[in-house]
């Protein structure tokens, strides 16, 4: 199959060229679009096959349910059951944006697009591209993430080109997204409501709306045990891994920088390809050929937005070891590190004590398992 590129620019957006992308949507063919948090790979939420095709096209696990997009509070209505005053109070507050909220679904959703769950996910982007897209199609439109099953989130066009070329009708090139991580997934079928996926919405965030709110054990913590079932099914799978061995490094500034100079000297005399991921504040401490900047720690929406981008670079460049700085912190820390530790397969040294350690993260922070 040929994959059309329709580069929309979303300040002037080109309503024909939306017009032909919701076209292919309304016939049952996929679209990948810009959303305001990594690139999504579209089709109609309500036509079972469509979803079938968004599983094969992204090599997904059936069971692992797919976010449904709306645009508008009247599909709430048609795609959820028994929406509680909470969802009500959310989507007032965070919509259109980077929130999804698991409802108990409406018999006119699939089971093939809920991953035969009872409940559905649904979130309102608030990218223009993304919203007059699902306006235009005249339906509600199943996304997750634009990459092959296993690789980081597409950030910009050119990542969804590299993983869906020739396996999708098009893909709409709207630029680089802002958020740069995956929404913050809610889920208001449980009391109280609980976090099954950190993203750009925080705990403390989401608690100017609500009075209380659990966080599920399964983003804290490494999962050895196969039986293990957390809430979002998609999280039992290990995402965002690149081909070369990621560790995470954390500690002063002065130790991480030391343990890792010694760690990359160690691996280049070995012959291998070798790499540092640093902030822009630390980045020229390192003696490595190959440092990568991933943003500034004044700003961890630069390190949001970068983060994925960069762990393509590892595999782009066939680097075989690669050492990161840690970037737990303030808000979007959590999200952040959440991603960034299942890269690393939950690798972590402590340059300080110089402890090698599986690790879990509390209120944003690396902690050892004791
Ligand atoms: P992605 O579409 O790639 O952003 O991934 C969607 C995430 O949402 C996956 O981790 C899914 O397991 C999760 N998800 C989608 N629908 C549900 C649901 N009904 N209940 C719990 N988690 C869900
Ligand atoms: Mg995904």
């Amino acid at each position: 199959m040929e994959t059309k590129i329709y580069t929309i620019d979303k300040a002037h957006i080109d309503m024909d060229k939306i017009k032909a992308a919701a076209d292919i949507l309304a016939r049952g063919g996929l679209v990948a679009f810009p959303t305001e948090t990594v690139y999504g790979l579209g089709g109609d939420a309500m036509d079972a096959r469509a979803s079938e095709k968004i599983y094969a096209a992204k090599g997904r696990p059936s069971d692992n349910p797919l976010i449904v997009h709306i645009a508008d509070m009247k599909a709430l209505e048609e795609i959820a059951v028994h929406v509680p005053e909470s969802a009500y109070a959310l989507a007032e507050r965070f919509w259109p944006g980077p929130l999804t909220m698991i409802l108990d679904k409406s018999d006119r959703v699939p089971s093939e697009t809920t991953g035969g769950l009872s409940t559905v996910a649904v979130r309102m982007p608030s990218h223009p591209i993304a919203l007059e897209l699902i306006r235009a199609s005249g339906t509600y439109v199943a996304a997750p993430s634009a990459n092959t099953s296993g690789r980081p989130s597409p950030t910009m066009a050119s990542h969804v080109i590299e993983d869906m070329d020739g396996r999708i009708e098009a893909i709409i090139d709207g630029g680089k997204v802002g958020i740069g991580i995956e929404s913050t997934i809610i889920d208001l079928t449980c009391e109280p409501p609980m976090i099954l996926r950190p993203g750009y919405i925080t705990r403390e965030m989401l608690l100017e709306v609500l009075d209380e709110v659990d966080v599920d054990q399964a983003i804290l913590t490494e999962n050895t045990d196969k039986n293990f079932k957390p809430k979002a099914p998609g999280m039992k799978y290990r995402h965002y891994a690149p081909k070369g061995e990621l560790t995470i490094v954390e500690g002063t500034p002065d130790h991480v920088a030391a343990v890792i100079n010694a760690l990359t000297k160690q691996a280049q005399s070995q012959g291998l390809l070798t790499a540092v991921i640093a902030a822009g504040e630390t980045a020229s401490r390192y003696d490595c050929p190959n440092v990568f900047t991933i943003g500034t720690r004044s700003s961890e929406e630069s390190i949001a937005a970068n983060l994925y981008d960069v762990l393509r670079k590892m595999d782009d460049l066939h680097m075989d070891v690669i050492y990161s700085e840690s970037y737990a912190g303030g808000g979007l820390g959590q999200a952040i590190m959440n991603r960034l530790l299942k890269a690393a397969g939950h690798k972590v040294i402590d340059a300080d004590t110089g402890r090698h350690q599986h690790t879990l993260i509390e209120n944003g922070r690396a902690k050892a398992r004791s």
